[in-house]
């Protein structure tokens, strides 16, 4: 499998009007997904596809399929983050939980054991391509609240950094019924979210949204491109199936309308088949949900949003200079900090007449700019007695004030 190396990037302008009904067609032969071209992916594993219904095992020779996909796109340059379900599939019959519906307190304790085995499955399967597999378990919170959300995005791009591939659920046992995702469509837009994802892929046990249930209507067809979750898009969704884990389509609906507003380009496709993701390259069937931003664009626009600033840096007339070619802001041109923020808070950035400049994540706590303001890079970790990072503000957090 080859990346195309971005060439169809910004080609969905041109397929960009298209929400309507289309009908499916067969991919020509050797033609390739024109919107299949990840810089950094984000794939979603469904329990039916991981988990044999009979036995509650991995399935593992599908398993080592995928696991040939994700070591070929890597090898291609692409980074891969893996957002699995399973957990409560695997675990609840070690547990003998079987045969009957389980209560909320059960399916916590069932993944508490299933995540192990997962875990597990997915180091042996990678490790057959030397690839290092890291465990993430996340709750919404940590994807939703700017501190969390930046702890967890520098930590998955240090992962991403070092070469292995973040193996992501929700933390399933500490979750109650209100505070949790329940299924992980939403969860991995999430995370296509918070870590600037290009592409999000939902491999499912159906190919794509149709324009009615195909399983009811003979006549139904799939949709090739989505630009906007409309309430006609919405309604093809249909209703949310009962059942213990799968959200159906309604979720991956909420998912799409989460990775449309983060920039970031969402299939569904048949994952059940060997090679899902070399298969999708390759132009098997999908419905493509095209955004018109970009994942920085779409994070700039979250950064700015919603949310009031909680504190102030004054920056010196060189910093603010070079924070307008689009540098990030240092120690060493702050001048001075206002109000009490913490790592990861909105605050501004004011130049030296107090005029704000621009808005970011800070990425210390004020008592801790204040202690490194003027100083070198470098001499943060003598200053602070610990290794932070070298900006303030780094650019890719960091907007422009009108
Ligand atoms: N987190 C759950 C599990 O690992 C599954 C949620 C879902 O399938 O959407 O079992």
């Amino acid at each position: 499998m080859t990346r195309p190396g971005g060439k169809s990037r910004g080609a969905s302008a041109t397929e960009a009007t298209r929400t309507a009904p289309a009908p499916a067609r067969p991919p020509a032969a050797g033609a390739g997904d024109p919107h299949f071209s990840p810089r950094r992916l984000v794939v979603k594993i469904g329990s039916a596809l991981l988990v044999d219904d009979d036995s509650g095992d991995v399935r593992r020779a599908w398993l080592d399929a995928l696991a040939d996909d994700v070591a070929a796109l890597r090898a291609a340059g692409t980074d891969v983050l893996i957002v699995s379900s399973g957990a409560i599939a695997v675990g609840r019959r070690h547990l003998g939980l079987t045969g009957r519906a389980i209560k909320l307190e059960e399916k916590q304790a069932a993944a508490a054991t299933g995540q192990i085995r997962l875990a597990h499955a997915y180091q042996e399967t990678l490790a057959r391509h030397a690839i290092t597999v890291a465990q993430i378990l996340l709750t919404p919170e940590d994807t939703e609240e700017r501190r969390r959300h930046l702890n967890a995005r520098a930590t998955i791009d240090q992962l991403l950094k070092l070469g292995a591939v973040p193996v992501i659920n929700e933390n399933d046992t500490v979750a109650t019924e209100e505070i949790r995702f329940g299924d992980n469509d939403r969860l991995a837009a999430r995370v296509a979210q918070m870590v600037s994802a290009d592409t999000l892929v939902l491999l499912s046990d159906i190919d794509g949204l149709y324009t009615a249930d195909p399983r009811k209507a003979a006549d139904a067809s799939r949709i090739a491109v989505v630009n906007e979750v409309t309430p006609e898009i919405e309604a093809m969704g249909g209703d949310a199936p009962t059942g213990y884990s799968s959200g159906g389509m309604v979720t991956k609906l909420a998912a799409a309308k989460i990775a449309l507003a983060a920039g970031c380009r969402m299939a569904i496709t048949f994952g059940k088949r060997m090679n899902p993701l070399a298969t999708l390259a390759a132009g098997a069937p999908a419905t493509w949900f095209l955004p018109s931003a970009t994942p920085l664009s779409a994070r700039k626009r979250w950064i700015a949003g919603h949310v009031a600033p909680a504190g102030a840096i004054v920056a010196d007339a060189g910093a603010v200079a070079a924070l307008g070619r689009g540098k990030s802001l240092l120690p060493a041109g702050v001048t001075r900090v206002d109000g009490r923020f913490e790592r990861g808070d909105l605050i501004r950035i004011l130049g030296p007449d107090g005029r704000e400049v621009a808005r970011g994540l800070s990425a210390y706590a004020a008592a801790d700019v204040a202690r490194i303001m003027g100083r070198r890079s470098a001499e943060i970790a003598t200053v602070l007695g610990y290794r932070g990072r070298d900006e303030v503000i780094h650019r890719d957090d960091l907007v422009m004030s009108a």
